[in-house]
């Protein structure tokens, strides 16, 4: 919201205070002025009282006028600061129907992309099954490389959906037991998890949050699947789930660590960037929109993302959550 401007009553209140300030000064110098006389008149006195008069009257304009250059410089800042941040507002105002756009038009697109997809995908199927005996090995290859170059496409544009619902509808709250949809999660990951031999292990017991279900699952499961996908081939593989909780914050930190192939420094914010992957020696497929799905469902709910990791040492991806009253 634009910030409205208001007159300013304390302006008023500086140019009386720079006038107080030399009607003291003035006060004081004719104070001044006046004991010095008590006690008779002389050439001398006199001359010294008229210059103290002069020298009084001359110091009460100065400091005045000093006090009031003081506060004109002080409203000059403040009106400055008032007008730098109305311009801020503006910006941010418009930054936001931008990024509005946007997503909008990529809710559009993958939309509408869904469906010539998912008919390519079933024709190329049907083709596949109807043409097997007559097509020679070369053109079957060709067919395949469809089929797989339009299930990647598929689930891309799934993504690119996915991405652009979180934030478009509001998701109902509620207190979440995390240590249940942990398990829950854990239980849909078993095939990729036992397929790699991977040790998964909770620290700490699992607190209460306060969120979307849904949305918290839908972090948790991206930041499992991937410790899994990126594990590459370690004696022990393992991954670590932990809570901690800081006394007095109203957010709970959350960390998936693994013991993977690890992500070079360079591209610890990258990754969370939408299409953004880091080059390691794994053939993983991956859209690169995994993370930058959990950064926006993350900060939609007051929270923060990232990652501490070192190429060849696993990694460990923090995220923040609040926690249930
Ligand atoms: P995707 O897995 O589809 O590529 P993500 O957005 O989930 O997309 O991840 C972005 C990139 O971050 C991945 O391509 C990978 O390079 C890197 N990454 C994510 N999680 C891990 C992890 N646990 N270990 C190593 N690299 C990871």
């Amino acid at each position: 919201m634009v910030p409205q401007k208001t007159s300013n009553p304390e302006k008023k209140n500086r140019i009386n205070f720079s006038i107080l300030i030399f009607f003291v000064g003035l006060l004081f110098t004719v104070t001044l002025w006046d004991a010095y006389f008590n006690g008779g008149r002389t050439f001398e006195k006199e001359l010294a009282s008229n210059l103290i008069l002069a020298m009084g009257i001359l110091f009460s304009i100065s400091a005045g006028l000093f006090s009031w250059s003081i506060e004109s410089r002080r409203d000059y800042l403040e009106r400055e600061v008032e007008k730098r941040t109305h311009e801020l507002h503006f910006k941010n105002n418009e930054l936001e129907s931008k990024n509005q756009e946007i997503e909008n038009f990529i809710h559009i697109i993958s939309h509408d992309l869904k469906a010539p997809i998912v008919s390519i995908q079933g024709f190329a199927t049907i083709l596949k099954e109807e043409a097997k005996q007559s097509l020679q090995p070369g053109q079957m290859e060709y067919l395949d490389r469809i089929m797989a170059n339009v299930k990647r496409m598929n689930a891309l544009i799934l993504d690119l959906l996915e991405f652009s619902r979180v934030g478009r509808i509001e998701d109902e709250k509620e207190k979440v037991d995390v240590g249940g949809l942990i398990n829950d999660l854990l239980a849909e990951l078993r095939p990729q998890i036992e397929k790699k031999n991977i040790k998964v292990t909770i620290s700490e017991k699992a607190p209460t949050l306060f969120g979307s279900r849904k949305r918290l699952g839908q972090v948790a499961s991206n930041l499992i699947s991937n410790a899994a996908k990126y594990m590459g081939a370690p004696a022990n593989p393992e991954i670590e789930i932990g809570f901690v909780n800081e006394p007095g914050s109203a957010l709970c930190k959350i960390f998936v660590k693994d013991n993977g192939v690890g992500i070079k420094k360079e591209f610890h914010e990258k990754i969370f960037q939408i299409f953004q992957r880091a080059p390691n020696t794994l053939k993983e497929e991956g859209t690169g929109v995994g993370l930058s799905i959990v950064k926006k469902i993350v900060e939609l709910n007051g929270g923060k993302v990232w990652v501490e990791s070192e190429e060849g040492k696993g990694s460990t991806f923090y995220f923040t959550w609040p926690l249930a009253s």
